[in-house]
């Protein structure tokens, strides 16, 4: 049973939706006690998580059980917002003898899996390990609705997507996977980006959108339209050698950033303050960048913390870059690491971050839209996990139908099944496979 299970998983594709797409069969053939569902949707203004769990409760549960089943694990642990109360109604009346509900408080990065475990479970994932170090397994909500499908046979076609921001009516659309970043704007009613610019994400960990013809993947779930003079625009452009020379010139050393760094508060020995001192002396400093490592690049540092706008986590960032360069990894869990004492009222709350942040005027309700959507054209990444790029099993000129196989993990790698998100023509490339709808069908 437990085999079918992770075999099923791996046939459709699965991979973690909400962040860097590692595939779920792999994941859940780990033994854990618990399996804990995240359900904290911190990032502002991202509004998929709380309506599927609201709408789709009962699939939610059902990809839980057969994680739980996969795991054998004993536990189920379902950790959402109290503010999302159709959400908490739902799932109280769908989840099984073995599941409950833990409430969450409105802070960021509720999300996070280190702090989730510890807030969910009140375990410490140690610094540069994974939460099943202590006995965790942690999925995402749309995860387990795509695992519970993956249950009655369906594949990983589509993903829910957020677009919100500088729109006329802020949407959460189910898009196949493989539509392009401008048309799924143009399907949100986005009609002229003119001096805007786009995240894709959320506002504190999003990336901003080179190309606009860049697809949709499995991981995609928001789209944020925000001013291009806007601050949290204004910091994603700015090179990091500017960012560098602000810090030398700027940086008081009052730690807030450490102080209010999530990891920093749960015993990681990160402290973003002595890394900003630090880059100015980069020689003989490794030692000290190397805390880069354990950052998680949430962002509270230089959009909430620093009252000078620096920007200790894009620096993080750079730095974590060269040193996977060098093939560096972060290192151990310092020595008796234990959660700070402050950490229960450092907590930032999502209002605060909101409105310090300019993101006032968009926190806007984005309703959930099922209905199919009518995309003629989609181009599937051959590589959107963790692992190995899919090998092509479709041939240029071969039809497909939505749901097909086409492309599958290669022999002995880690990675994803790739599925037909519409029915057409494919045509393979180096890197991907475009599927063409015939004139009139909509790709249905
Ligand atoms: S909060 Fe800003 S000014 Fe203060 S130590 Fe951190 S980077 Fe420097
Ligand atoms: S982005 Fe800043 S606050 Fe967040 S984990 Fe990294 S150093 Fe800490």
């Amino acid at each position: 049973m437990r085999d079918q299970v992770i075999g099923k998983i791996r046939e459709a594709g699965v991979v973690g939706a909400g962040g860097a797409g590692f595939p779920t069969h792999v994941k859940v053939a780990a033994a854990a006690d618990t399996v804990i569902v995240n359900g904290a949707e911190c990032e502002p203004l991202l509004r998929v998580d709380q309506q599927l769990m609201e709408f789709a409760a009962a699939r939610i549960v059902a990809g839980l059980a057969a994680v739980m089943e996969a795991t054998g694990a004993a536990e189920g642990v379902i950790a959402l917002k109290g503010k999302h109360k159709g959400a908490i109604a739902a799932l109280e009346a769908a989840a099984g003898k073995n599941m409950r509900l833990v409430i969450l408080g409105d802070f960021y990065p509720a999300g996070d899996e280190h702090v989730l475990v510890h807030e969910a479970v009140g375990r410490l994932v140690p610094q540069g390990a994974i939460p099943l170090s202590v006995g965790c397994v942690v999925s995402n909500v749309e995860t387990l609705l795509n695992a519970a499908a993956a249950q009655d046979g369906g594949a990983v076609t589509h993903s829910y997507v957020t677009v919100t921001g500088e729109v006329a009516q802020p949407v959460t659309l189910r898009l196949p996977i493989g539509t392009t970043v401008a048309a799924a704007l143009a399907l949100a009613g986005v009609e002229r980006l003119e001096g805007l610019s786009v995240l894709d994400g959320g506002p504190m960990m999003g990336r901003l959108v080179a190309d606009l013809g860049q697809p949709i993947t499995k991981t995609t779930k928001g789209l944020v339209v925000l001013p291009a003079g806007h601050q949290i625009i204004r910091r994603r452009t700015m090179p990091v050698e500017a960012l560098l020379k602000q810090a030398h010139a700027a940086c008081i050393q009052c730690r807030y950033c450490t102080d209010l760094c999530p990891r920093y508060l749960l015993g990681h020995s990160l402290e973003p303050h002595k890394i900003m001192r630090g880059v100015k002396h980069i020689r003989g400093q490794e030692a000290l960048l190397k805390m880069a490592l354990a950052c998680s690049e949430c962002g509270v540092c230089e959009q909430y913390a620093c009252p000078l706008g620096l920007s200790p986590r894009t620096i993080n960032a750079a730095l974590k870059q060269a040193l996977a360069q060098q093939g560096l990894k972060a290192g151990a869990a310092p020595a008796g690491q234990c959660c700070s004492r402050t950490q229960a009222y450092r907590k930032i709350p999502v209002k605060r971050l909101i409105t310090r942040t300019g993101l006032g005027g968009y926190d806007r309700p984005a309703p959930l839209d099922s209905r199919p959507l009518a995309v003629k054209r989609v181009e599937l990444l051959l590589k959107q996990h963790i692992g190995a790029p899919s090998q092509p099993v479709v041939a240029s000129g071969q039809r497909v139908r939505q749901g097909d196989l086409v492309a599958r993990i290669p022999d002995g790698a880690l990675g994803a099944n790739l599925h037909a998100s519409i029915a057409g023509v494919a045509t393979v490339a180096a890197d991907r496979i475009v599927i063409t709808a015939p004139e009139g069908s909509g790709g249905r």
